[in-house]
């Protein structure tokens, strides 16, 4: 074994949070080695295995239902798809932002990085294959594995994750798809919309329990119209290989049913990276489900801070960063300059057709915390925009503060609801009444507007509205 190299800050992980978190160490002219494994690729997950590939993938599917399924008279269209190339693309997209995060890292004068595996033999100290590194502080920042349900015979057959299926080289027949929460339901329509015949196997009553329900059971009715099978309430109890298939048995209301298809893929939720690390040795705390716990400082023992999945939910890429940059900036803080980290305004979506997405309060959150709260829905019936280009499918959800008349939460089933939530984020962070927002102009005619009418909703009637008015 060599010599131990010391070092001011180590981070063991190099996806979303360990980069944010060395930016922010390369900003303070720290010392600093990041340790990543590449296990699902140089950045992590999100570029490789996550949001990248899944968004770009999502898109296609998109654009081969619209083109094959429209309802535009005059336009008449069929399409070749070949997902052999569509999924070559998508790798090279994936290798030029790798490339670019690669280049990015390059340029951070005060970080070392280094390939490998890292396990902490002491309190202080990592260890990569036969080399040794030593630090004061570190930050753990390992990510998350796709969970791996207890099934009868699960083990024994070639299951796929999200690794698994964006490698695939030929389009499956049919897929079993055990869990529909965010993660599987993008998968099912990606699937879907590119030809393979999905079965969504669901243990909770409703799809995507986290989202708001009302617009979740919408969207799991527009999912079935486009052919995707959805059992809720359905408890996997075993798999099996049988010939090219695999058969999967639940149990739904008391009765044992069994489908079977080409693949199978689970989608049971995340398990953050902790086991194997050596944690025992920095006298850190894990939860429940493995995750590290960690204060609001993102510290969880005297020199370890974490950040990112490993800190369990919300697993976001957007919260991996954040945490990430408060992570680094509070393992280097001197005179106790720390950051907070503050989860109250997470904004998150499901990237369906339409999308899913929401902020702040759902009307039951609204509720079961004691507020007062009333709330409006408008269907996209009600947008001028959505009619003329013959999408109405969707809904808005705002929640007010009935004492304040302030709005504490947007939640919208949408096409690129995503991108139509950030007005609702604004209005929920700036903590706009609902005055405010139904007197605002809107650009006529725009899918944004829905806001405004969602707002106006819970002043007057809109569905008795002449859609030019103000
Ligand atoms: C299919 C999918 C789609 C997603 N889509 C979205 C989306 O649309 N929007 C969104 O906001 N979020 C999305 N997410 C979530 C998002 O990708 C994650 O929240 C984010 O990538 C987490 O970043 P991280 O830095 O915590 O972990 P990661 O990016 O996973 O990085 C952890 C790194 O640590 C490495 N590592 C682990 N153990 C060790 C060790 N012992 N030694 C050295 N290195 C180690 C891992 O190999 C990895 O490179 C998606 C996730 C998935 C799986």
């Amino acid at each position: 074994m060599t010599t131990a190299k010391h070092y001011d800050l180590i981070i063991v992980g190099g996806g979303t949070a360990g980069f944010a978190a060395a930016l922010t160490a390369n900003k303070l002219q720290a010392r600093t080695l990041m340790v990543n494994d590449n296990a699902v690729g140089f950045a992590g997950t999100c570029v490789n295995v996550g949001c990248v590939p899944t968004k770009h993938l999502l898109y296609v599917g998109e654009l081969v239902h619209k083109i094959t399924k429209h309802n535009f008279e005059g336009l008449t269209s069929s399409i070749t798809f070949d997902f052999s190339t569509v999924m070559e693309e998508k790798d090279k997209l994936v290798e030029t932002l790798r490339s670019k995060d690669q280049l990015t890292f390059e340029g951070y004068s005060h970080i070392d990085f280094v390939a490998g595996t890292a396990t902490f033999i002491s309190k202080a100290e990592v260890q990569v294959a036969g080399d040794r590194f030593i630090a004061n502080r570190f930050i753990i920042a390992t990510g998350s594995s796709a969970n791996t349900p207890l099934i009868e015979g699960l083990n024994k057959v070639k299951y796929l994750t999200n690794v698994e299926a964006l490698q695939l080289k030929k389009l499956p027949a049919s897929m079993i798809i055990v869990g529909g929460g965010a993660l599987g339901i993008e998968f099912a329509q990606m699937f879907s919309r590119f030809g393979t015949k999905v079965y969504v196997l669901q243990r909770a009553d409703r799809i995507i329990p986290r989202e708001e329900s009302e617009l979740a059971n919408l969207l799991m009715l527009y999912l079935q119209d486009e052919g995707i099978e959805i059992y809720t309430k359905a408890d996997v109890n075993s798999v099996k290989q049988e010939g090219s298939e695999k058969v999967v048995t639940a149990i739904i209301d008391g009765k044992e049913r069994s489908w079977r298809a080409e693949e199978l893929l689970i989608a049971t939720g995340r398990r953050p990276n902790t086991a194997k690390l050596g944690l025992e040795k920095l006298g850190v705390a894990l939860g429940r489900k493995g995750e590290i716990i960690v204060n609001n400082e993102m510290q969880a023992a005297a020199h370890v801070w974490a950040a990112g999945d490993v800190t369990g939910e919300p697993m976001l890429e957007t919260v991996a960063a954040k945490e990430g940059a408060i992570a680094g900036t509070n393992a280097l803080a001197k005179n106790g300059n720390t950051e907070r980290m503050d989860y109250s305004i997470v904004p998150h979506a499901v990237f369906t057709d339409p999308q899913l997405a929401g902020v702040g309060l759902t009307d039951e959150q609204a509720c079961e915390r004691g507020v007062q709260c009333r709330y409006a829905t408008v269907s996209m019936e009600h947008v001028t925009k959505a009619k003329l280009i013959k999408d109405t499918r969707g809904a808005i959800k705002v929640v007010i503060d009935e004492e304040t008349q302030r709005i504490i939460g947007v939640h919208l089933l949408a096409p690129q609801g995503a991108d139509l939530l950030h007005e609702g984020l604004m209005v929920v962070r700036n903590k706009m009444t609902v005055d405010e927002v139904a007197e605002t102009r809107h650009i006529f005619p725009t899918l944004s507007e829905v806001t405004k009418k969602a707002a106006q909703a819970l002043k007057w009637d809109v569905a008795t509205m002449h859609s030019c008015s103000e």
